[in-house]
Parts: structure tokens; C-alpha cells; sequence
């Protein structure tokens, strides 16, 4: 029987680590208990800060909890488009920035004693032809000539020592990628952020924001409080509310299935030392071991938000069904789904808008990433730290979006035909 929420929360409930009381007032509002807004929450109150993190739903019902647990090298689009857009310093600084969060993230996970299964695994990229292993070596070279970080490149018979199926033909290997169980990173990282004497107040959706000029009161469903600054780290469930904001962050739907436990034989054949994996397509699959040796295989399936779940885990098993063969016949667990936050450049950003601080928008890579703005926002608001890459690059939106991401559709067939493509 397939159960229909998260395996991570359901494994790991979330600890009762919420005020009962929400304060009256607070130096910042951290609007959002995800990583984004409880690594600013760490910081900010490291830093002496009264801090309030004010979450919609409970502790863990974002993405943050319910992601697939892979903190990889890299931002979304490559390094190289990364200059070539903006210049080489600044491109260079990003990606720098990118390895930075995941080495924070085990730093966080070790100075706050985080039990979360955390490993630094490695991951790679599967791709499906030769055009791809073409592809896997003409990145490796440049990537290692440029930034000087080592990638390697397998095909043909070492196959095996990557992935245990017939239908992938290459892989851009890093040793870099570390895994962990998100729930309990996220709890471990709430638990460290509430030690240091943030408040975090569940159920407290914020309704309306009001700017004075000492300030902000914050309408909450749980009440009022003023706030000095307010952080908004509310990523793919930044509501219609935020209208300004909204307009410049996608929520896109991801959903993952896992299966029942696999033999321990068979795990270690299928997915050899417990590396992450992605396909390299626009529309890609992601695919590990859990910490008890289920497969977990997760997919944007058609970019929206409200896929049925039975029907998500029916095509997910499919797609398991094609790499795997073996697992055809498995049980389906657990079919769940999160929304993630896309941008129009698909790079994550700090900013301001009216006085209130944001960092958001990492499109699908904001484990490690998230965990890395929410530190270096949380340093921009006590002055720890002076400038951001990601503070400094433009902000896009579209004439055509407004309220709903209505061209999602037409987006999803367009990547499908560039994909077929091999574009
Ligand atoms: C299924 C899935 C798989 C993924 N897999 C990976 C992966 O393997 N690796 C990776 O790097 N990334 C992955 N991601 C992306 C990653 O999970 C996100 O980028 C990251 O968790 C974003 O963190 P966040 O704190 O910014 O936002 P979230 O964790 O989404 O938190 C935002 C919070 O804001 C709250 N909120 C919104 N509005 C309000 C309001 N008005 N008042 C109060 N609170 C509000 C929401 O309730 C929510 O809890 C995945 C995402 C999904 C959905």
C-alpha cells in the first residue's frame, strides 16, 4: 500500500520546538521554517538578534523537509553561462559560492551534532547516449581547467561501479555531493537556530505586512508583533500576497516515490557506494538510496503543482521500471510532493523589495544553497557581512507573469522537445 506524505516526516515526526507564546515583538521576522529562514534564524540570533521565525504550517511542511536530500556541486545552469552572463569575476564567485554550501552545511551538521545520515557520497550525472558522454567530457575539461575541480568521466563497461543499469551510457562523476535525510537536518538546524533563542512560532501565517518608519507590524493568524526587519525565505510558497516578490519566483511541483527496502545485495549493486544521482535532461530524474536501502526516485513530472499522487507514483514507477527492470514488480511506499521555488535566470537571489529582505529562488537546488543564503542574508541584516554574489546580480521577471505561472504548460512541452532534441 502506498502512503501518501513524506517517508523523511513520517520516519521522523517533527520535534515540538514551537513557542506557545508569540513574542510581542522582534529585532527581524523570519517569514518561512525552511532552511533558508532557520539558517538566517542560527545566524541572527548567534549575532544577540531577538529573532521570531513565523511558519504558515508546521515545522517541516515546506520543501525543506520533504526534498530528496542531495546537497550537489554547482548552481543550476553551468558555471561557464554563469561568466558569460555576468562576467568572470562574478561568475567565478558564484560558483565558489555553490561548493561553500555544501562544505556550511556539513559544518552545521557537525558543529550542532546534527544526526541526519549525512555523507559525503559523491554524485553523478547519468546520460542516456554518446552525445551525452560527449558532452560529460567537454564539461569535465573545461571545468577542471577553469575552476580546477575535478569531474570524471565514465562510460561503456566501468558503468557498473556507477549505476547498475543498462540505460545509461555515461556519467560525470564528483566526489564532491554529499547526501543527508532533509527532515532531520531541517529539525536539527530549527533545534540549533531556537537553542541560540529564536523563537519559532508554528502555525502563524503572516496575512499582511505594514511598513513604518521604524519598522514593521506583522498580521499573523496567530496575532500581531512588530518587527524591526523582516526576512522573507518563503521560496515556492511565496503567496499571491507578496505580489512583487511573487512575480519573480515559479512554484514548480517536484514528487518523489520510494520503494519498500531493497535487499542489501541488490541496493549496492544498482546504486555502488550510495552516490546521488540525476539524469542530465531539463527534465530530469533524481534517484538514491534512503538511509534503509529504499530507491528513491523523484521527477518534475509536468512542472505543476497538483498532479494526483497515486497517478505521480504510477509514472515514477515506470520510470523505475525502465532503469531498473529488476524493480519493476516493487512496492511503491511512499508518493509524496513539495514545491520549489524556479526563477526566470534559475539562480537563487537576495534582495530588498520595500524594505523587506528576501532570499529565495533556487530552483530546485536550494538544500546546500538555501542553507548558504539564509546564513549570508542573516549576515547582510547584522552587518557580519558586507556584499553578496547573489545580491548583486539582477532579479528578472516577466511582462507575462502575473499572478498564476499559467505558461508552466507551454514551458514543460518546450523542454520535453529540447530534451528529445538533445539540446
Ligand atoms: C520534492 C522536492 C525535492 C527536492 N530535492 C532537492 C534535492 O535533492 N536537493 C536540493 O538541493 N534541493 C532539492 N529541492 C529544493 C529544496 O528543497 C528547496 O530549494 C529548499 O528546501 C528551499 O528552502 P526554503 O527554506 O527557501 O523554502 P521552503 O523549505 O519551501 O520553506 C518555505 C516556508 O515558507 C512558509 N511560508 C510561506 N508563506 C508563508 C506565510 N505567509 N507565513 C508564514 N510562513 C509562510 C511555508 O509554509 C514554508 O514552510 C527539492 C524540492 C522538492 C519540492
Amino acid at each position: 500500500m502506498t502512503i501518501f506524505e513524506p517517508l523523511w516526516t513520517q520516519v521522523a515526526p517533527p520535534p515540538p520546538l514551537g513557542t506557545d507564546a508569540l513574542p510581542a515583538s522582534a529585532d527581524v521576522a523570519v517569514i518561512g521554517a525552511g532552511v533558508t529562514g532557520l539558517a538566517a534564524a542560527r545566524r541572527l540570533a548567534d549575532a544577540g538578534r531577538a529573532v521570531v521565525v513565523l511558519e504558515a504550517a508546521r515545522l517541516g511542511e515546506g520543501a525543506s523537509a520533504v526534498n530528496g536530500g542531495m546537497a550537489a556541486y554547482g548552481l543550476k545552469i553551468s558555471t561557464r553561462k554563469a561568466m558569460a552572463r555576468y562576467g568572470e569575476p562574478l561568475g567565478r564567485e558564484l560558483w565558489q559560492a555553490s561548493l561553500s554550501a555544501v562544505d556550511l552545511l556539513e559544518r552545521i551538521v557537525q558543529e550542532e551534532g546534527i544526526d541526519c545520515n549525512y555523507s559525503r557520497s559523491g554524485g553523478a550525472s547519468l546520460g542516456f547516449n554518446q552525445r551525452d558522454r560527449r558532452g560529460f567530457a567537454a564539461t569535465a575539461e573545461w571545468v577542471q581547467a577553469n575552476l580546477g575541480f575535478p569531474l570524471q568521466v565514465i562510460a561503456g563497461d566501468e558503468m557498473g561501479s556507477v549505476v547498475g543499469s543498462d540505460r545509461f551510457a555515461a556519467a560525470l562523476v564528483d566526489g564532491f555531493t554529499a547526501g543527508c535525510d532533509p527532515a532531520r537536518y531541517l529539525y536539527g538546524l530549527a533545534a540549533a537556530a531556537v537553542r541560540r533563542g529564536a523563537a519559532l512560532a508554528e502555525q502563524a501565517p503572516v496575512i499582511t505586512l505594514e511598513r513604518h518608519a521604524s519598522g514593521f507590524t506583522i498580521e499573523t493568524g496567530r496575532g500581531r508583533l512588530r518587527a524591526g526587519e523582516v526576512l522573507l525565505a518563503t521560496n515556492g510558497y511565496t503567496g499571491e500576497w507578496l505580489p512583487a516578490l511573487r512575480r519573480r519566483v515559479i512554484p514548480i511541483g517536484s514528487y518523489i516515490v520510494t520503494t519498500e527496502p531493497l535487499p542489501a545485495e541488490t541496493a549496492a549493486r544498482l546504486i555502488p557506494e550510495g552516490r546521488m544521482l540525476w539524469t542530465s535532461r531539463r527534465f530530469l530524474h533524481y534517484f538514491r538510496l534512503t538511509p534503509d536501502r529504499r530507491l528513491l526516485m523523484g521527477g518534475r513530472q509536468n512542472l505543476s503543482t497538483d498532479l494526483d499522487l497515486a497517478e505521480s507514483a504510477r509514472v515514477l514507477r515506470a520510470t523505475i521500471g525502465s532503469f531498473f527492470p529488476e524493480l519493476a514488480e516493487a512496492a511503491i511506499t511512499h508518493s509524496w510532493t513539495g514545491k520549489l521555488g524556479a526563477t526566470f535566470d534559475q539562480l537563487p537571489h537576495i534582495g530588498r523589495l520595500d524594505g523587506k529582505w528576501y532570499a529565495l529562488g533556487y530552483t530546485g537546488h536550494g538544500l546546500a544553497l538555501g542553507t548558504h543564503l539564509g546564513h549570508e542574508v542573516g549576515g547582510l541584516i547584522t552587518g557580519e557581512v558586507e556584499r553578496s554574489p547573489f545580491a548583486e546580480i539582477p532579479h528578472p521577471t516577466r511582462w507575462y507573469y502575473r499572478k498564476r505561472p499559467w505558461f508552466l504548460p507551454l514551458a514543460a512541452r518546450g523542454f520535453r522537445l529540447l530534451d528529445r532534441l538533445g539540446r
